[in-house]
């Protein structure tokens, strides 16, 4: 076994910086998204994160998934 298969939570949040990490790095989160901006980008990853982070804390590890995609049928979109 491996140091990251021990440990996935630490290495997400290794990889994935917090907000105030964001902020202090990066700056505020720009008014508009901007693709070009590496600001922006951290942002929408962060956001992103944050929402599957969510989303897996609602749904039970059994919830069915879709067949295509391997997503569970019931995520919220
Ligand atoms: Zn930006």
């Amino acid at each position: 076994m491996t140091i990251e298969t021990e440990l996935p939570a630490v290495k997400v949040k290794a990889s994935i910086p917090a907000a105030e990490e964001i902020t202090a790095d990066w700056g505020e989160r720009c008014p508009d998204f901007e693709p070009g901006c590496f600001c922006c980008q951290m942002w929408a990853m962060h956001d992103e994160i944050t929402e599957l982070r969510a989303i897996r804390a609602l749904i039970p590890r059994e919830a069915p998934v879709d067949a295509a995609c391997g997503q569970p049928v019931d995520k919220p979109r």
